[in-house]
């Protein structure tokens, strides 16, 4: 087994505790690299096609990559994949902290699970051997207090990637929290885990990570950080935490303002002169996920006459911004007990906080009344009835049990009439950032295999010391088809980035070299730029193969017209803009040599990618 990975991914079949040993060959290694990279391609083979994401027969995964828990700057990430119960598409979110590293060092690079238990359970990965184990005493438990039970339990080293009470009661927008507040956020794969009665999995060992060079991989490491200090600022920027972007969000346009219908400071002037220092002026510690030198996390502390006395994590830029401008809500404290709220619970923000948005649309613009939800006054703003709405989502409680269906079931319940104010794709809501303030976010959010997220959208930003000509950032609208174009090897650079185990932050930090070095120098495997984005590229066809053998088309999906300014924003600092998604998707799906109009890839390039395999499956052209 090459350098970077322990060689073990654990099968675990809950209903039969059979736990078997998927093989790993160097080659698939070297193919798909590792995190969602590796986690497609084992999925696309393990999983039945038309598989219910809810059902036993599902699979869902934790995949590390071959720099995740080594000395590579920010190598903390962790991916979890599967088909996603909220859009049906193939899915993957991917976190950081501790979790991903402990589970290396434990002795696996990954573990799938299927199958149910029939009771509480949790899987327990240490010193090179699983075991499933009765989660009995937690089940029931928020996250924080599960994570903290089986620490005092297996010892403080112990990490914990574990569901709330709305993973254990299927809510479609559940997440999986690990270091009591870092999220595998999106996809709904927390009410995976809940479908499967499980509640965590558990990792614990001291196991090097095998590396090739491992001395040069310190030196790099130095080099890394002497470059990510070096000039623009980004390095610092990163370091305040995301959420001390929201204020500059709202001002450029970038961060949706009432339901997206609105235009920042002119129709959220209460928060027009808000800094980055109010938003962390609860801030009391800051803090690191695994070895990262931009340490981005923050606890704060807050003593709320209205909330009471809680000491969590500060909020990040999607959910400062998803319940503040969005909900055109100005209470810092109600965005912290928000916070704290859906981490417990185990709820992502992004979904609850657009639900909600568009819960208060409803109402204001007379589509629903007071009885439909419950009696709650949700007008603009009112933080009192956004935290509890928000509650009530996480517990499937009154009228939370129909939103906790996310969109799909909410426009079902309260009418197609609401349906131009539900901003999502496939029931997975939009992201934080305006396409009609970058418009190849919208290009991002419709097209890419894993719909309607923010991480991916990174994409649209060109890492440092790439050799690629790409039009400036921009709303011009004789540029976007451009724009459009180079996504292809931006989209592939940052599927190696991310299965190879790297947080974003990181790599849109340091120079692209080092991403290949990195590699070169864990897995002793020559590795150049243009092959990253050869590798990431058979990812990306990897991901859109699952979706084609699943029968999903992202090009015929239906995307909010709102976010893609039809009609334009009469005012504020997006006035005007609007993005001609047909025209960019055309593009895109050319350079892709993916079919116009199924999205199919086409025989040519998966034959050029080594997957003949697959484009006999496909039955692709
Ligand atoms: S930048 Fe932040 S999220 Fe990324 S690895 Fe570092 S501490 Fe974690």
């Amino acid at each position: 087994m090459a350098n970077g990975y322990v060689g073990k991914i654990a099968l675990v079949d809950l209903s039969t505790e059979k736990i078997e040993t998927i093989p790993l060959e160097d080659s698939i290694c070297s193919d798909f690299i590792g995190g969602y990279g590796l986690g497609a391609k084992l999925l696309y083979d393990l999983q039945k096609p038309g598989t219910d994401a809810l059902s036993p027969e599902s699979i869902l995964g934790f995949m590390t990559g071959p720099l995740t828990g080594t000395p590579a700057v920010t190598g903390s990430r962790f991916a979890v994949l599967g088909k996603s119960p909220l859009t049906g598409t193939w899915s993957d979110s991917n976190c950081g902290g501790y979790f991903g590293p402990a589970l290396k060092m434990a002795g696996y690079d990954g573990i799938f699970v299927r199958g149910a238990a029939r009771a509480p359970v949790y899987i327990l990965a240490a010193d090179g051997k699983i075991d499933i184990v009765d989660a009995g005493e937690i089940w029931g438990k928020n996250t924080s207090d599960a994570e903290q039970i089986i620490k005092k339990q297996l010892g403080d080293k112990t990490q914990v990637a574990s569901i709330g009470i709305a993973g254990e009661k299927q809510v479609l927008i559940a997440n999986i929290i690990n270091d009591e507040g870092r999220a595998a956020g999106r996809s709904g794969f927390g009410a995976v885990m809940g479908s499967k009665k499980l509640k965590a999995v558990v990792a614990k060992g001291e196991r090097d990570v095998p590396l090739a060079d491992p001395h040069k991989m310190q030196e790099l490491r130095k080099e890394a950080i002497r470059d990510m200090k070096k000039d623009d600022g980004l390095f610092e920027a990163f370091q305040n935490g995301s959420g001390a972007y929201t204020p500059m969000g709202i001002a450029t346009g970038d961060a949706p303002t009432k339901n997206w219908s609105g235009s920042g400071w002119d129709d959220f002037p209460q928060g027009s002169d808000w800094t980055d220092k109010d938003v962390y002026k609860y801030r009391v510690k800051k803090y690191a996920c695994y070895r990262c030198p931009i340490a981005c996390g923050g606890l704060v502390k807050m003593e709320s006459k209205k909330y009471g006395v809680l000491e969590t994590h500060q909020p990040e830029y999607e959910t400062m911004a998803v319940f503040s401008s969005n909900c055109l809500n100005d209470n810092i404290e109600s965005l912290i007990k928000i916070d704290n709220l859906c981490n417990n619970y185990g709820v992502d923000t992004i979904s609850a906080g657009s639900l909600v948005a568009y819960v208060i649309q409803c109402f204001e613009e007379g589509l629903i009344t007071k009885e439909d939800i419950d009696g709650l006054e949700m007008t603009w703003g009112n933080h009192e009835a956004i935290v509890a709405m928000t509650e009530k989502i996480a517990t499937r409680e009154g009228i939370g049990d129909i939103l906790a269906g996310g969109f799909q079931s909410a426009i079902e319940h309260l009418g197609t009439r609401t349906e131009p104010y539900a901003m999502h794709v496939r029931g997975e809501a939009l992201p934080m950032h305006d396409p009609r303030f970058e418009p190849a976010l919208g290009l991002i959010y419709k097209i890419n295999a894993s719909p309607a997220k923010h991480l991916p959208a990174s994409q649209f930003f060109k890492p440092p010391g790439l050799d690629l000509d790409i039009p400036d950032f921009g709303t011009d609208i004789e540029k976007q088809v451009e724009r459009a174009r180079s996504i292809r090897v931006l989209e592939c650079l940052n599927n190696a980035m991310s299965s190879a185990g790297l947080c974003v932050r990181g790599y849109l930090s340091f120079d692209v070299r080092f991403l290949a070095a990195f590699l070169e120098a864990a897995t002793g495997k020559n590795w150049t730029v243009e092959g990253l984005v050869e590798a990431g590229e058979r990812i990306a066809n990897m991901r859109q193969a699952f979706n084609v053998r699943e029968g999903v088309n992202l090009i015929d999906e239906k995307f909010p017209r709102l976010a893609l300014g039809k009609p334009p924003l009469e005012r504020g600092p997006l006035a005007g803009s609007s993005v001609d998604i047909d025209s960019m998707l055309e593009a895109y799906l050319e350079e892709m040599d993916w079919d116009k109009e199924s999205g199919r890839p086409s025989r040519r390039k998966l034959n050029e990618l080594g997957l003949q395999n697959i484009a006999d499956d496909l039955g692709s052209q």
